[in-house]
């Protein structure tokens, strides 16, 4: 049985935020859609929040290497209510997450009230989350919570020395800082947002510095050794001098390419102080993994304000946020009301 998701349209209809390539230019907005345009997949999920975040910015604007066909709906992120499922692990009524593998990349994505995906890419809401508050941390949080994980697995504890998080006022940023300060690290957040910083210390970091100091662009091998870990959301120039910051032993987690994807490195960082670089994809991370850091994040990771974190917006206002997360405008997360709860 499937229902009608929008009140006020017609029946079996749904509102979307639809890009489309024509004649060379892109054109974004909100449209009706029907369950037909969906794909074919096991479960269908009412969604009730999405979040932007930067790859649905880069999908909306038809930026190479994300979204190859068009018109598409763009959303990797999305929280909701199952409406049908022919997989047994789900029913009708059951709330849920689905964030990444394909959705929102060639997949239509939670920026439709409806969607479509296998089972497989699904994790049950964990007890301790409301919709809306897994969509304030979606992919984001799951990023950050992968990378705190992948630092502590390699040794890293609150007593090791500073962590420094780069791209610190934007949503992966903000909520690695929160995360690590809520689990007793000393934070230094690295930012180029001189607004956020007064939000940055009262989320937990103990220094803010400009992402500036930062930017050494000489060829020293090595530079100070100041940080025993790192969560890097920026890569390039900024993450070749964190690992040249690292303490001996240390570790940086790489997440993101917000500055560059290039990273000009010696390895002299790695056979002179045995620092580690930890890759972290949310993309395809493991079920088993991401349902365990979901509950983390549910529980003894869940930040104390979350609503803090965020701003709110609905599908009509996209176009215009999705222009200010590719100006580097907004600090934290934004998360987008689509059917609501
Ligand atoms: P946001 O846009 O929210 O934040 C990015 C932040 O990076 C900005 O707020 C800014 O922080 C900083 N920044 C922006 N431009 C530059 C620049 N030119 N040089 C240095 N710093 C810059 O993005 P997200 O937090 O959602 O994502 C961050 C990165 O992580 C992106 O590259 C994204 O693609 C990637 N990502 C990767 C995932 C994975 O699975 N590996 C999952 C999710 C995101 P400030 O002003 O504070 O310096």
């Amino acid at each position: 049985m499937t229902g009608n998701v929008s009140r006020g349209s017609a029946a079996n209809s749904f509102r979307a935020f639809r890009v489309a390539v024509e004649q060379g230019g892109v054109k974004a907005g909100v449209t009706l859609l029907s369950e037909s345009d969906l794909p074919a997949g096991d479960v269908t999920v009412r969604v009730a929040f999405s979040s932007l975040n930067y790859k649905d910015a880069l999908s909306a604007r038809a930026r190479p290497g994300v979204t190859r066909d068009y018109p598409h709906t763009p959303g990797i992120d999305a929280a909701g209510v199952v409406l049908n499922s022919s997989d047994p692990r789900f029913s009708e009524g059951q709330r849920v997450i689905v964030t990444s593998f394909d959705l929102g990349m060639n997949t239509s994505g939670g920026f439709g009230e409806l969607i479509r995906v296998p089972g497989d890419w699904i994790v049950p809401l964990p007890a301790g989350l409301s919709l809306r508050e897994a969509m304030i941390l979606g992919t984001a949080g799951l990023t950050a919570g992968l990378a705190l994980e992948a630092l502590e697995r390699h040794g890293l504890a609150a007593r090791s020395g500073p962590v420094v998080v780069t791209g610190a006022s934007g949503g992966v940023g903000s909520l690695a800082v929160a995360l690590l300060a809520a689990r007793g690290y000393q934070v230094v957040a690295s930012s180029g947002t001189a607004g956020a910083r007064a939000w940055l210390g009262e989320i937990g970091a103990e220094r803010v510095m400009d992402r500036g100091e930062l930017g050494d662009a000489s060829e020293r091998p090595l530079l100070k050794a100041v940080y025993a870990g790192a969560i890097d959301t920026v890569g390039g120039n900024t993450l070749v001098n964190v690992l040249k910051s690292l303490q001996y032993g240390g570790a940086a987690a790489a997440c993101g390419l917000a500055q560059s994807p290039e990273l000009p490195l010696t390895v002299f960082p790695f056979i002179l102080r045995g620092v580690a670089l930890l890759g972290i994809d949310s993309a395809g991370c493991p079920m088993e993994r991401r349902v365990e850091v979901w509950r983390r994040l549910a529980s003894e990771w869940k930040p104390a304000d979350l609503e803090g974190f965020a701003r709110e917006i609905g599908l009509d206002e996209l176009d215009l946020a999705v222009d200010e997360v590719l100006a580097g405008r907004t600090t934290g997360r934004v998360l987008v009301r689509v059917a609501g709860e």
